[in-house]
């Protein structure tokens, strides 16, 4: 048994407790843990930066037991937000649309619109439903790392600064949710993540991709996603001393470690953890397969080139 000064949970009503009573707790979602505040409570919110080192212009993602709750922290609901969530949600997609007076404006970095998703997780779902409200959960890792897909990674970033971690299965997806903005008259991708374009354009035909318009969602800015080696990403993997490798094909032997993932989403699911994985033993080169720009391979390309170009400043 380890020791912690978080308390370890595995009762998502006991945690669902202590998100009422402004306390943070971290819990497992399908995309990633997140680390969760009460988000009508502006010192719980305010805690959540902290616990982070979370930039202040980096927007919170409300999370709700169900989708019916958008009523209640939306001050409108777009016809684009709804089509999103009947079709995906529960799942990894998150909808920006205009901001309620329940929600404190610290949960959108000022903003007058609100990121909401409602999580798929079962062990998430029993929390919000237990907590009966909304709760903001930004990825549970200090600001900057790669987002926490393990409860060791999780306690590893934050114990100490957080009040409890529940436990639950692995995230399925691996990688962030799909955020797409309702709140203009063109709906757009700010991010991608673990609902591809393609099945975003099933619903709403007329979508913006990611980079169709200018200003991207505000954290997407920020460094991101980033482990402490370097990261190269790359199309044929030459092993060089002391480095590793995630990608779908077999390396040549000479890595110090080789994550081979038989697809795409296995690839995804095991991204994050693969590289503080190469960082708890020391290795200062992470060599990633370029994925193939399809489906979540979008999604998790931006997420590699994110993390070279973080290895390059
Ligand atoms: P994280 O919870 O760490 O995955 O990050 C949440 C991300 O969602 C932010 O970095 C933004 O990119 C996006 N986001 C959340 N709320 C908003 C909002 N109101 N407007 C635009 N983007 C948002
Ligand atoms: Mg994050």
């Amino acid at each position: 048994m380890i020791s912690t000064r978080t308390r370890i949970l595995t009762d998502p009503v006991e945690a669902a407790g202590l998100l009422r009573e402004g306390k943070l707790v971290a819990f497992p979602t399908e995309t990633v843990y997140g680390l969760g505040a009460d988000a009508t409570n502006p010192l719980a919110v305010e805690r959540v930066y902290r616990a982070k080192g979370r930039p202040g212009d980096n927007p919170l993602i409300v999370h709700l037991a169900g989708a019916e709750q958008i009523e209640e922290v939306a001050a409108e609901v777009p016809e684009a937000a709804s089509w999103l969530l009947e079709a995906f949600a529960p799942g990894p997609i998150t909808v920006i649309v205009p901001r309620g007076p329940s929600i404190v404006p610290a949960v959108s970095a000022g903003l007058e619109t609100v990121g909401v998703r409602v999580p798929a997780h079962p062990v998430a779902r029993a929390v919000l439903k237990a907590a009966g409200i909304p709760v903001a959960a930004p990825s549970a890792n200090r600001s900057g790392r790669p987002s926490g897909t393990t409860w060791q990674a999780v306690l590893a970033d934050l114990d100490g600064r957080i009040d409890g971690l529940l436990m639950g299965e692995r995230p399925e997806v691996g990688i962030e949710s799909t955020v797409v903005d309702c709140s203009g008259p063109v709906p757009a991708v700010l991010r991608t993540g673990g609902i591809s374009l393609e099945q975003l354009r099933d619903v709403l035909p007329g979508i913006m991709a990611r980079g169709e318009r200018l200003d991207a969602s505000p954290g997407t800015r920020h460094p991101h996603y980033a482990p402490t080696a370097r990261v190269t990403v790359v199309d044929a993997p030459r092993p060089r001393d002391g480095a590793a490798y995630i990608g779908l094909q077999q390396p040549e032997p000479g890595y110090v470690i080789t994550e081979v993932v038989p697809d795409l989403e296995s690839y995804a699911r095991t991204l994050y953890a693969f590289f503080r994985k190469a960082d708890s033993v020391g290795v200062k080169q992470i060599d990633c397969e370029r994925p193939p720009a399809s489906g979540i391979g979008v999604a998790l390309r931006d997420r590699v080139v994110r993390a070279e170009a973080a290895s390059d400043r």
